[in-house]
């Protein structure tokens, strides 16, 4: 069975700074994320450009290479470091980092991994589903000041206040783990395998397109992939649209962004019944 795919930037014309991209038997969404405007880094390059030569490298590594998918992701991140190590200052904080959900069909058994905030639901057969994702992050972020509401001067200083703490807990032990510039935070990603015939369907998320469910509870889980099921990715991107623009100002949701890029990959693995 084929895989249905979406990946939309939050607002149309800008830069996606997603990637989401599927081969015969691996699944991959990378989610980058960068140092606010203004904040000097020792990169030159977009988190749109990281997130994409992350999502590519690692599909290739996934889909050649049978070793453990941290080790594929691992390897993934030590390319990236070569794409820009001439050019770049791969020392200093602020280089571009990703969130990272992955899976590979390995004979019989879905394999997957989640770094940091990306989704990832394994919709298993009799029973609720499983959903793998790193609540570390979202612990830092609870310690953190609520942010003001959005388009705001105070929302701006916030954002940027929050984003400079955050760094502070990046890559370090007790914080939380993303794909950046050291390989070894693949280690800290959360894998596991699961056999095929327990499986209805496996769904990918970046966090823009897990939000109706983790950050809005419009829906729960099983609702999330009733969507997925019926309409594909791109129903659920289109709905989440729907609900962010019923928010405008984040009044009812406190969030970053009023619309979030959000990438959603769907797999099924047996026949509706
Ligand atoms: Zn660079």
């Amino acid at each position: 069975m084929s895989a249905l795919i979406a990946s939309e930037p939050g607002t149309p014309g800008r830069d996606n700074e997603d990637f989401a991209a599927v081969s015969s038997d691996v699944l991959v969404v990378v989610d980058g994320a960068g140092a606010p405007r203004g904040t000097a880094t020792g990169c030159r390059h977009s988190v749109a450009w990281y997130a994409r030569n992350l999502g590519g490298l690692l599909l290739a590594a996934a889909t050649d290479d049978r070793s453990g998918l941290a080790e594929a992701l691992a390897v993934a991140i030590d390319r990236v470091n070569a794409l820009h190590a001439d050019t770049c200052d791969l020392t200093r904080p602020g280089s571009p980092s990703a969130t990272v959900a992955l899976a590979r069909i390995a004979g019989d058994r879905l394999e997957h991994l989640v770094l940091s905030d990306a989704v990832l639901l394994l919709d298993r057969v009799g029973a609720p589903p499983r959903v793998v994702t790193d609540g570390r992050l979202a612990d830092v972020v609870a310690k953190l000041d609520e942010l003001p509401p959005l388009g705001t001067d105070a929302h701006t200083a916030g954002l940027r206040s929050r984003v400079e703490q955050l760094a502070a807990h990046r890559n370090q032990p007790g914080g939380f783990w993303v794909a950046s510039t050291q390989p070894g935070a693949a280690a800290e990603a959360l894998t596991g395998s699961t056999p095929l015939d327990e499986l209805n369907a496996v769904a990918l998320l970046s966090d823009g397109a897990s939000r109706l469910a983790d950050r809005f509870a419009l829906l729960d889980w099983p609702g999330l992939l009733g969507v997925l099921r019926d309409g594909g990715p791109d129903a659920l991107i289109q709905r989440t649209r729907r609900a962010e623009a019923d928010d405008p100002d984040g009044s009812r949701w406190p969030r970053g962004k009023a619309s979030d890029d959000a990438s959603a990959i769907y797999r099924r693995f047996r026949e509706l019944l």
